[in-house]
C-alpha cells in the first residue's frame, strides 16, 4: 500500500468484439480513471483460445455462445496498471449483463457500450490470481520471434 493506503494492481482489460468500435471511448474512460495501459494488443481469437480463456465457465449453459461471440472478430486486450486496478476496472465495467447496467443511474461502459447479457463490451480480472493468469494469455513472458512484447512504462 502507498501512503494513502491504495494499493498498485495490474488487470487484463478486454474489449469485446461488439465494442471494437468504440476502443477510443473505452480507452478516454481508462484515461479519465487514472489507469495505465502498458501492454496493449488487437487479436482474433480461435474458438480454441475463446474456450482457454474461458474455461473457468465450461460448464455453464452460456458457454458456448459466449465462445462463439469471443472468436467472432477482433479483440483488443490490454494489460492496465494503477490504484486497486482490478475493481477500478470492474466498476468502470459495470454489471455483467449490459440491460442490468443500463438500469443504473452510474453510466458504465457496459451501459453505453454493451449489447446483452454474453455480447458485453469488456472483460475485467476478478482477482490478483485471474489478472496473473490472464496477463500471461495475452501476454506471455516466455520471448518469441519478432518484437516483444516487453515495452513497459516505467512511473514518472
Ligand atoms: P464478468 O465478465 O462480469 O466477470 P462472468 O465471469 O460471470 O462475468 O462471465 C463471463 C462472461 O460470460 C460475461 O462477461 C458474459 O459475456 C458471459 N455471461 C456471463 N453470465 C452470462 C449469462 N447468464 N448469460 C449469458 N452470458 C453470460
Ligand atoms: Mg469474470
Amino acid at each position: 500500500a502507498n501512503k494513502l493506503g491504495s494499493k498498485k494492481e495490474r488487470t487484463l482489460a478486454m474489449v469485446k468484439p461488439d465494442a471494437l468500435s468504440r476502443l477510443g471511448d473505452i480507452l478516454e474512460t481508462i484515461h479519465a480513471a487514472n489507469l495505465i495501459v502498458i501492454k496493449a494488443k488487437m487479436t482474433t481469437l480461435t474458438l480454441s483460445q475463446a474456450s482457454d480463456f474461458y474455461m473457468e465457465h465450461q460448464s455453464k449453459p452460456f458457454f458456448s455462445n459466449l465462445v462463439q461471440f469471443m472468436s467472432s472478430g477482433p479483440v483488443v486486450a490490454m494489460e492496465l496498471m494503477g490504484d486497486e486496478a482490478i475493481g477500478a476496472w470492474r466498476r468502470l465495467l459495470g454489471p455483467t449483463d449490459s440491460a442490468m447496467a443500463r438500469q443504473e443511474a452510474q453510466a458504465s461502459v457496459r451501459a453505453r457500450f454493451g449489447t446483452d447479457g454474453t455480447q458485453n463490451a469488456g472483460h475485467g480480472s476478478d482477482s490478483v490470481a485471474s489478472a496473473a493468469r490472464e496477463v500471461e494469455f495475452f501476454f506471455p513472458s516466455t520471448a518469441g520471434h519478432g518484437p516483444s512484447n516487453t515495452a513497459q512504462y516505467t512511473e514518472c
